[in-house]
């Protein structure tokens, strides 16, 4: 095979120097193996022409035949557009220019037959195509099949380096590899996962036959994408796993079975059970553990945590939560403390504030071992805290700890502790997959008993004087309320003191109530002065920013009203939903905005109020926003960069891919086979300049 990937582009026809210049500068394409996986990010069905009279609003772009009948420029100024009455006997479409008016009228004549394509739109009763493509009739019928339409960018469109250069570019390159490109996945992996061979893949790519036939080849592709992707992921979990193995808990002991008979307060759900025994499994393999717990808010994963430590306390070894901050630390340190009080075991709390006094004690308990369980934040992994011998470390609602600090806990042991990471943010199957694929996944699918499902409510802003009468009711019959409102790092000045607004504006609608404040840039004191106002019952609202988002826990609290609702994602919504609906109460949530709203925050509104189901919300967050933009990801380290497949979308072959991957790995963890050696060369080409990630976790 020629090697493309050391042909520069400039010499091939068509491109010249100062093109490629362009498209080193623009898209990052130097070689011709750069521009022939430069893939197009839509095509046009040219080979069917549809009548007037089939259109409605739904279409995609799609291709008209008939004959412009009318000009007519309507407006003044930068109002002003040309539109232009177009027929085929069946009906009539409007077609709209705002731009170019001038060259429009000069270049396309009355009466003379055209083929038209675009998007169409529908107004009212009436329908229209804004910016068409107008070709003569003789100059389509040459290119039958599907049109590739590439991405390019303003300044190459200036250049005349269109979506339309490209395709012809793409055509010269091709005429110079007339031979067979050679394969890059092994026979039986394409038999297995029943793909089209690469070379007619990427040909079928940029100059799809058929609607067919492109699907194949975008088939053949992605998986090709996600496969080198999960075996990339796998290939370091199982080398790691096999290189360092882990700590055996041998016994389930005394401590922890004192806990289960005399200390726990209700009796455990089904899914709480069934991941202890996951979890149990994976401690007493000898293998190192590294497992992903996801649940929904409120679903107790704390106490799964809090087991699992006990496990480890029971054989002997140290155990640490790390909570993401100094609030939740500082429950979870309550709660657990209460908890295990009648087994006698020392519990330390260990945070930024922890007095200097205190925390050299502490840094002295954790190193001779009279230290049994650590809850604390990221003060846990500050290199002055040394264990005497970690056994398990659980990390609560992860998407605030990047890869690299997970890292750092790794390395406070001779061999790495296992880890147990937990989070409500429920990842799509898919993305956890693709993030953590070196993770094993635990799912708590399950509420304890006695729940009512949270009501959720979007409500207008105007409706406020309805909205405070409902709010009295509910803190007359003892319950207590939080107000969140948004605060954004950029508009922090003004976000700050709208919620500092906000709470005296309420300190005023409510004075026969105590109305609390907490917000993060408070100090640690402060805030947690207001917080014990809160927990303690003393007052009955809090105004608050999302530092509440995060494992706060007040049974009594029943109403969550947040302001701006607008501007919260999906998820952060889902989460701040969360605090409310832990008692037996019934639970409301109310989601203020104002009456204009974007058609996508209208969409995110519906679905809150639509479901409480997590897992429905984080598929619905991936679809509306991209992996990129998840909560989580983007600390995660892993670069979306994929160039055609989908994670939101193509789940089915990811799953595929992540199956295939694993036989290979079974077959041969380190690719020697004779088979495998094209695996282990794509490997080295596809990932020698990103930095592995997988290797630290
Ligand atoms: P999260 O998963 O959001 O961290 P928590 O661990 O904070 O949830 O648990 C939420 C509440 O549910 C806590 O008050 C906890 O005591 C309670 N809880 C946990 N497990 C059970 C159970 N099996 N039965 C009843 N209540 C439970
Ligand atoms: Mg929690």
């Amino acid at each position: 095979m020629p090697d493309l990937s050391s042909r520069d582009i400039k010499f091939l026809p068509g491109v010249g120097p100062q093109k490629a210049a362009l498209l080193n500068k623009e898209l990052n394409i130097f070689s011709c193996e750069d521009l022939l996986f430069y893939y197009p990010y839509k095509y046009i069905d040219r080979s069917r022409t549809y009548k007037i009279c089939e259109i409605d609003g739904n279409m995609p772009y799609i291709q008209l035949r008939g004959f412009i009948t009318s000009f007519e420029t309507i407006g003044e100024g930068r109002g002003r557009r040309l539109t232009a009455l177009f027929t085929d006997g069946t009906g009539t479409i409007e077609l709209v220019w705002f731009k170019g008016i001038k060259f429009i009228i000069e270049k396309y004549k009355l009466q003379t037959e055209y083929t038209v394509f675009g998007k169409p739109n529908v107004f009212g009763s009436k329908l229209n195509i804004a910016h068409p493509e107008i070709d003569p009739i003789e100059a389509i019928d040459k290119s039958p099949g599907l049109q590739p339409y590439y991405n390019t960018t303003e300044k190459m469109k200036t250049h005349f380096l269109n979506s339309k250069a490209m395709q012809k570019i793409m055509y010269n390159l091709w005429q110079t590899i007339p031979e067979a490109l050679s394969e890059t996945l092994p026979a039986w992996i394409i038999a297995r996962a029943q793909v089209i061979y690469k070379n007619e893949a990427l040909r079928n790519i940029h100059f799809p036959q058929s609607p067919d036939i492109l699907r194949k080849a975008q088939f053949r592709l992605k998986f090709e994408e996600l496969f080198y992707l999960q075996l990339n992921i796998l290939r370091f979990t199982k080398l790691q796993q096999r290189k360092l193995g882990g700590f055996r808990f041998e016994i389930i002991g005394d401590i922890f079975n004192r806990f289960y008979h005399e200390c726990l307060p209700f009796e455990l759900t089904n899914a709480q059970k069934r991941v202890l025994r996951e979890i149990r499994a994976d401690v007493g393999s000898g293998k190192q553990m590294n497992r992903l717990l996801q649940g929904d808010v409120g679903s107790g994963k704390t106490l799964v945590a809090l087991m699992s430590m006990l496990m480890a306390v029971d054989n002997g070894f140290q155990a640490c939560l790390m909570a993401p901050t100094e609030i939740l630390a500082t429950q979870h340190f309550e709660t657990i403390n209460k908890l295990v009080k009648p087994l006698g075991l020392q519990v330390d709390l260990l945070t930024g504030s922890t007095k200097k006094k205190e925390r050299e004690l502490i840094h002295n308990r954790l190193l001779t071992g009279d230290t049994h369980i650590t809850i604390g934040t990221h003060a846990l992994i500050e290199d002055t805290v040394n264990f005497s011998n970690l056994g398990l470390a659980v990390i609560d609602e992860q998407h605030r700890f990047g890869v690299a600090q997970r890292a750092k806990l790794w390395k406070k042991n001779n061999k790495p502790p296992h880890v147990l990471v937990m989070t409500a943010t429920p990842i799509p199957r898919t993305l956890a997959m693709t993030v953590y694929g070196d993770l094993d996944v635990s799912v708590i699918d399950e509420l304890p008993p006695g729940r009512k499902p949270i009501q959720t409510i979007h409500q207008y802003d105007n409706r406020r004087g309805a909205l405070y009468a409902s709010m009295r009711k509910q803190i007359e019959q003892g319950r207590q309320i939080y107000i969140v409102y948004p605060l954004i790092q950029e508009s922090e000045r003004s976000d700050l003191k709208n919620l500092e607004d906000g709470f005296k504006h309420i300190q005023e609608a409510f004075p026969e109530y105590e109305v609390c404040m907490v917000h993060g840039k408070m100090k640690p004191v402060e805030k947690e002065v207001e917080m014990k106002k809160f927990i303690s019952g003393q007052a009955h609202i809090m105004v608050a920013t999302t530092v509440i988002e995060v494992g706060v826990n007040v049974p009594n609290a029943s109403v969550m009203i947040i302001e701006n609702a607008e501007r919260f994602g999906l998820s952060q919504l889902h989460q701040l939903r969360g605090r409310v609906g832990r008692g037996a109460d019934q639970s409301y949530c109310i989601l203020m905005t104002s009456h204009k709203l974007s058609e996508d925050t209208r969409k995110r509104l519906e679905i809150m109020v639509r479901t409480n189901d997590g897992f429905e919300i984080s598929e619905a967050d991936l679809q509306l926003r991209g992996p990129g933009d998840m909560d989580g990801t983007q600390q995660s380290g892993i670069a979306f960069d994929l160039k055609i497949a989908n994670i939101a979308k193509d789940g089915q072959i990811l799953q595929l891919a992540r199956d295939i991957a694993t036989e290979v790995l079974e077959k041969d963890p380190e690719l020697i086979l004779t088979e495998h050696h094209i695996l282990k060369l794509q490997l080295q080409k596809i990932f020698k300049k990103k930095f592995n990630w997988s290797l630290i976790s």
